[in-house]
């Protein structure tokens, strides 16, 4: 009998394998894990859908043949607040598809596990999705060693003429060859303050809605810059 291991964890995405398996790919304070679950597709209409996206589960799992197969999968919890809600659910859904871009399997990372409980939490409890979209991604990539620098010129640290140049790691000027979308000093302020304050400040944070939906499509540009997609 092969040896069995248990995590608790976050689904972040399932998707169909084979004629009747699915994949779900967990995020676990031990880093991410992709288990194998036989026979799902045909168990779900009895069992109910335990390996849904946004729901966090205990899974007892065991190894063959270099996969993860699973054996239980008990529910534990969920963010029922962004599961009944359109906007939210968007917009969490969307983020956890970077964390499974971003988190390699088997890299132990047990902040990102407890920032991503944090943020899902915050979102749940009425965190603006757009707000929870850039904080939580930008805090994400730096995480992951991928942050953007946010303060001035990347190269010679000047607050003049700032552009946005995703493959050279954030702001970049003009005078340094900086081409592309300029960044505001109000939005490279809100980006900043986006990125490091503490979760109860974020949410009493005003951030206009145009500067969070501009700071949204500057991290889009950088994760096709870095993630190529
Ligand atoms: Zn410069």
């Amino acid at each position: 009998m092969a040896e069995l291991a248990r995590d608790r964890g976050i689904v972040l995405r399932t998707q169909d394998h084979a004629e009747t398996d699915r994949i779900a790919v967990l995020l676990t304070p031990r880093g991410r894990l992709d288990v194998l679950a036989k026979g799902a597709r045909r168990l779900e209409r009895s069992a109910g859908a335990v390996l849904d996206p946004l729901h966090v589960v205990d899974v007892i799992h065991y190894r063959r043949r270099g996969l993860h197969l699973l054996k239980e999968a008990s529910f534990v919890r969920t963010f029922p607040a962004v599961r009944g809600d359109l906007d939210r659910a968007t917009a969490a859904l969307k983020a956890l598809r970077w964390v499974v871009d971003l988190v390699p399997t088997g890299a132990a990372d047990d902040r990102l596990y407890a920032l991503t409980l944090e943020f899902l939490d915050a979102l749940d409890g009425g965190l603006p999705p757009a707000v929870f979209t850039v904080a939580y991604t930008l805090r994400l990539l730096s995480a992951a060693g991928l942050g953007p620098h946010l303060t001035g010129c990347v190269r010679c640290a000047g607050t003049d003429g700032l552009t946005w140049s995703p493959e050279r790691g954030g702001l970049l000027c003009a005078r340094c060859g900086g081409r592309g979308d300029p960044v505001s000093a109000r939005l490279g302020g809100a980006l900043e303050a986006l990125a490091r304050l503490p979760l109860p400040a974020l949410a009493r944070l005003r951030i206009p809605d145009e500067d969070l939906a501009n700071g949204a499509a500057l991290l889009h540009q950088f994760h096709a810059a870095h993630l190529g997609r």
